[in-house]
């Protein structure tokens, strides 16, 4: 047993010794990109796995539709990034290939799509390494149910929590198991940052700080205290705490979701709240999901590779939407709100109040291509 004891408290120093050095990086800063002030715009689009593929051409297709002045003119690159795939990752062993990093690191946003993450073995998520090796600290997702009279906008803590060292933890076997999660203060302020700099360009009032700091008394008591402390420097902003059970609650309760309208949250209560609220407005399939950090910034679709859909040959029936408003999102990033307004009034045209064609994966429903030519179309009448 003590064998067990000396072995963990000597991995524990090491990961304190590394997560504090982490931590000095971040407070050392560095910062976001002024989009409004590049010459040049390089738009990453990368495939992924299984309708990856398939959604992203039509993803790019419509970027090409809306920026078509720009490319022309030279200030916007849309690039093709090849080997995010499973083949590929298989055979170097890597989450991103070597290659695949390099040329993602020369873009400045990127349209990614989904990529399998095969269960067991050693394969690591390429989502989970593309947010470590891009810094894209902050996952952002909106939420609109208009006749709900729900608009919600929730960061989500990226890079942290439970997830930096989730297959790093102890084990005594047949005793004991212990994880670890970890808040850092300059990765609370960061998001904290983000999400009170959203409220405020936007007009947003309310903020609420999600954790369960009345148990988790050092991580989450942390992040709720720099999260006030970011607060304090936005008077004309309410902070509220809340604990994610409560706002678990509340999200299904029509008597108060509409009061909320910005959540700040640090990364496992994000990760399961984010799905819920995506539910509300209709399924994951219906959201868009933008991962952001100071100099990259990543917009994918919420849903999978979908491998059945392959698997029945139906791949060119998939549903674009989600991917769709992925790009919307990448577009507002790049400071192109009007290209950004377009697609979004369209996508509500085309999947909520028209509905002519509807792309749902079943071969007697249009295909992915014939809802893309739908919504570009759609654009044009705006
Ligand atoms: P999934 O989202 O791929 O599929 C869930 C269900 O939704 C399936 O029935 C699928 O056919 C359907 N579906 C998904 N997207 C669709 C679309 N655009 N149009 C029509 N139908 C659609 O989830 P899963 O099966 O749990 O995961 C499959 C793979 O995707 C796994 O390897 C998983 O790790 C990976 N995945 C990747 C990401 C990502 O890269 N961001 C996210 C989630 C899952």
């Amino acid at each position: 047993m003590q064998a067990y004891i000396d072995s963990a408290t000597e991995q524990f120093r090491a990961l304190l010794t590394e997560q504090i050095a982490r931590q000095e990086r971040i407070a050392a800063g560095s910062k976001a990109k002024d989009f409004t002030a590049m010459e040049k715009i390089v738009i990453g689009v990368c495939g992924g796995d299984g309708i990856g593929p398939i959604i992203t051409r039509e993803g790019e297709r419509v970027l090409r539709y809306l920026l078509k002045d720009e490319i022309e003119a030279g200030k916007i690159e849309i690039r093709t990034i090849e080997g995010l795939t499973l083949e590929k990752r298989e055979e170097v062993g890597k989450a991103i290939p070597e290659d695949t990093l390099a040329a993602l690191k020369e873009c400045d946003v990127i349209l990614k799509g989904p990529t399998t993450t095969p269960h067991g073995g050693n394969l690591e998520s390429a989502n989970v390494a593309m947010r470590r090796e891009l810094d894209l600290y902050a996952n952002v997702r909106p939420v609109c149910v208009p006749e709900e009279h729900i608009d919600w906008i929730f960061y989500r803590e990226n890079s942290e929590g439970e997830y930096v060292l989730g297959s790093r933890g102890v084990e005594i076997p047949e005793k004991l198991a212990m994880d670890f999660k970890v808040t850092t203060d300059a990765g609370t302020r960061r998001i904290a940052r983000a999400a009170f700099e959203y409220a405020k360009n936007n007009g947003k009032t309310n903020v609420a700080i999600v954790t369960k700091a009345n148990i988790m008394k050092k991580t989450d008591g942390n992040f709720s205290k720099i999260c006030h402390e970011v607060a304090a420097d936005y008077p004309e902003i309410t902070a509220e705490d809340w604990y994610i059970d409560i706002m678990t609650a509340n999200l299904v309760n029509p008597a108060i979701r509409s009061k909320f309208q910005v959540f700040v949250l640090p990364n496992l209560y994000g990760d399961i709240i984010t799905d819920e609220a995506a539910q509300i407005q209709g399924g994951v399939g219906t959201a868009g999901s933008a991962n952001v950090g100071d100099t990259y910034a990543m917009f994918e679709a919420v849903h999978g590779s979908a491998p059945r859909l392959i698997e029945q040959g139906l791949g060119e029936y998939a549903n674009p939407s989600s991917i769709f408003k992925a790009a919307a999102m990448l577009l507002r990033h790049i400071a192109r709100a009007d290209a950004a307004e377009k697609l979004e009034k369209a996508l509500i045209i085309c999947t909520e109040t028209e509905k002519k064609v509807i792309a749902t994966g079943e071969a007697e429903n249009a295909k992915c291509a014939e809802f893309a030519d739908y919504v570009m179309s759609t654009i044009k009448t705006l």
